[in-house]
């Protein structure tokens, strides 16, 4: 878009909206052109480290590339800058395996029995069959309702007499008992047998369990590890930082044709067609080499306006930028205008002196 497509443009603009005549002669409207650029650098940053590793057991590490020096380890840049990556290496010859200190073969005293293999168990339980409350109903377990005659326990009913109620082992008394305990209310505990103690549920009767930190091996894997990481930095670009108002901006964005522009590797700005030399100049320094960078990609959104000042249209300023075509090959310029200076000046006043008003009339009124 050269000067003459930009005056031109706006003269259509200003002639659809019936303000040409207004406006004056085109050569004293004056142009002022900007490269508009939106976008973003992502670079990928690497970092190296070496530190010794542990693994238990007879550790797996035939599928890791080895380095003799880390910082000559040869890699490729990545393809893609945005993609984080992790690569694991191992030093040549420093892998090694050693016994774990900590068990003997991989083996530890079990925790629950403390080696012992069994474990305490209740002797006797509570009979299922009466639940030890109507095991006889001469005794009533335990007379423990002789004392309470209110209460829920007082307010039970009787057991029933039936035909399969035994003697009674505590009193004697026939046909009264639980033909479960008896009337002893509770029986032998069937996991021990009634000898009070039983095997040990975490070992199963070996006095040891594996190891957790071995991870029952008793060995470990040993070795010096090196990892190169690589993780990806994105920084927004933007141009011109300063002199194009938020209103212009935003128009542009919707209105205008932007080309995209990618630069991979180290091609510099300079090689963006659409860029001119102060833009170029701005946006060299943000492509410059960062600590660790392997590798750089950077995203142009190009847009070329043109800024119109028609000196007898002083409240509005006019640009001119490439728009989106209806067939494609065609250049079709649009027009965009944004209050100037001036007039966003005016507007805020005008919006202020309402405060103002509002406020005087509040404050006369309470
Ligand atoms: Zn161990
Ligand atoms: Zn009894
Ligand atoms: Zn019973
Ligand atoms: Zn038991
Ligand atoms: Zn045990």
């Amino acid at each position: 878009m050269d000067d003459e497509d930009a005056r031109e443009a706006v003269r259509r603009h200003l002639e659809r909206r019936g303000e040409l005549a207004q406006a004056g002669p085109p050569p004293t409207w004056s142009l002022t052109r900007h490269t508009l650029v939106t976008g973003r650098v992502v670079r990928s940053i690497e970092s190296r480290m070496e530190r010794p590793e542990k693994e238990p057991g007879d550790f797996g590490l035939s599928d890791r590339p080895v380095y003799d020096v880390l910082a000559d380890y040869r890699l490729d840049p990545p393809r893609d800058p945005s993609q984080p990556t992790m690569l694991r290496l191992v030093k040549r010859g420093s892998e090694a395996v050693e016994p774990c200190r900590r068990c003997d073969g991989g083996k530890v005293g079990c925790p629950e029995c403390s080696g012992r293999k069994t474990v305490r168990c209740d002797r006797r339980i509570e009979c299922e069959v009466c639940g030890g409350v109507d095991s006889c109903l001469n005794c009533r377990s335990g007379d423990s309702d002789k004392d309470s005659e209110a209460g829920s326990e007082a307010a039970r009913p009787a057991p029933v007499r039936t035909e399969k109620r035994l003697t009674c082992a505590e009193c004697g008394e026939r046909g009264a008992a639980c033909r479960s305990c008896l009337g002893r209310g509770e029986v032998d505990c069937l996991e021990c047998e009634g000898t009070g103690r039983r095997d040990c549920p975490r070992c199963d009767r070996a006095g040891t369990v594996a190891h957790d930190d071995c991870e029952g091996t008793g060995i470990f894997t040993t070795w010096i590890g090196g990892t190169i990481g690589r993780s990806p930095d994105t920084k927004p670009l933007r141009w011109p930082e300063h002199g194009l108002s938020w209103w212009a901006r935003n128009r542009a964005r919707r209105n205008g044709s932007w080309r995209t522009a990618v630069l991979d590797g180290r091609a510099g700005v300079a090689s963006v067609g659409e860029l001119d030399d102060e833009a170029v100049k701005g946006l060299e320094p943000r492509m410059a080499k960062a600590d660790g960078e392997v590798a750089l990609r950077a995203t142009l959104d190009v847009l070329p306006l043109v800024r119109v000042d028609v000196p007898l249209l002083p409240h509005r300023v006019l640009y001119a930028h490439p728009a989106p075509a209806a067939h494609p090959g065609a250049t079709v310029y649009g027009v965009f205008a944004v209050p100037s200076r001036q007039r966003t000046v005016q507007i805020a006043a005008a919006a202020l002196g309402a405060l103002a008003v509002l406020a005087s009339l509040w404050w006369f009124l309470s």
